[in-house]
């Protein structure tokens, strides 16, 4: 479940939209030297996800539980931990064109200066 927030730069006052949060078929990465972000859908993971489902332990609720169920008892994936799930992540998104890195865990910047000092407001949107 990902949200997007009005922000206003603390050190140019431009205001702008963040997104925060990947949602329930993507993943939100975001450039750790100019903010921008990337999404990267879990169909374009393909068999990291599937191994990354596999290495978790907890019962999901029963619309994916027969899935979940599948995935574990199938011998061909190997288990991931979540590290290694979300360095894959970011090794499939690659660089940015300014010559940054996609991260799962940078923060949000301004797309004008590149501050990370931002006042975030209330969320204009939700988005799945
Ligand atoms: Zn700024
Ligand atoms: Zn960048």
């Amino acid at each position: 479940m990902g949200i997007r927030v009005q922000a206003r730069c603390l050190d140019c006052g431009m205001t702008f939209a963040v997104d925060h949060g990947g949602g329930f078929l993507f993943h939100l990465l975001r450039c750790d030297s100019c903010g921008k972000t990337k999404s990267v859908g879990f169909d374009e993971l393909g068999e990291l996800h599937l191994r990354y489902l596999k290495g978790l332990q907890v019962l999901s609720s029963s619309a994916s539980a027969a899935r979940d169920r599948y995935i574990q008892e199938s011998a061909s994936v190997e288990r991931i931990s979540e590290n290694e799930y979300h360095r894959g992540i970011e090794a499939l998104a690659g660089k940015c064109r300014c010559g940054g890195k996609y991260s799962l865990d940078a923060p949000p910047r301004c797309p004008e200066c590149h501050s990370t000092r931002l006042e975030e407001g209330e969320a204009t949107l939700c988005y799945d």
